[in-house]
């Protein structure tokens, strides 16, 4: 505890002035451009990984990285996306999982679930990536099977962010779009889902050709003005 507070101190005696005027303006309110949701891993940092600035990114953690689909499970992740998406306005929701992650490894040895019912009961949410790669790589096990896993859980947990009806209506417009990624930390390399290739690939610099998880919108705003007039 000792260390939280001499870092709380540490923090305020070092805050710049650009840094002291940014919180005074965020005072009132904010407008993250992203929802960004992610493990509770304490080695995943994200403000930290987007040299970010407060007030940037909406995070929402929890063990998996895991959205339970609409009408399932009324949680904390699916209240705050829901929010996110219709109070805050997000243009952008990350899904990102990362490298050497407990509740994947724990989907690959359920033994080791022996005593955490409630995390055993959470990581149901994560299932489609357990059977998805016990039907399609049942051979590949080890370091590269838990890569699939944690690859598949992320796509799975996309398909899964699509059923909230606040979401579904954002994508159908254009005004949100969703991404899948995985951060590995001995890389420090991110990969992002690209559905039309069906894999993940390198997080370039390129904004441009990045891999989008989003498909097309159905009703885009150039779309609504047409059908209008
Ligand atoms: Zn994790």
């Amino acid at each position: 505890m000792e260390r939280l507070i001499q870092g709380f101190d540490r923090f305020r005696r070092e805050m710049t002035d650009d840094q002291r005027e940014l919180f005074a303006r965020l005072a009132s309110g904010q407008t993250p451009h992203t929802m960004f949701i992610t493990c509770a891993d304490s080695r995943v940092m994200p403000e930290l990984m987007f040299s970010a600035q407060p007030g940037e990114l909406f995070v929402y953690r929890n063990v998996g990285n895991i959205v339970p689909p609409y009408a399932q499970h009324v949680s904390g992740v699916v209240a705050a996306i829901e929010y996110a998406v219709t109070a805050l306005k997000v243009k952008h929701i990350v899904i990102c999982g990362h490298s050497d992650c407990g509740a994947m490894k724990a989907l690959q040895n359920p033994a080791a679930l022996k005593g955490k019912p409630s995390v055993e009961q959470w990581l149901k949410h994560a299932d489609v990536a357990r059977y998805v790669v016990a039907e399609n790589r049942p051979t590949i096990l080890g370091e590269e099977g838990l890569r699939y896993l944690t690859e598949e859980n992320v796509v799975g947990q996309l398909e899964h962010l699509r059923t909230l009806p606040a979401v579904a209506a954002a994508m159908a417009n254009g005004s949100l779009r969703i991404h899948g990624w995985i951060y590995d930390f001995a890389r420090t390399e991110i990969t992002a889902f690209d559905p039309l290739e069906g894999g993940f690939r390198p997080l370039g610099a390129d904004v441009a050709t990045a891999p989008d998880a989003t498909p097309h919108a159905r009703f885009s705003v150039r779309q609504t003005v047409a059908s209008a007039a």
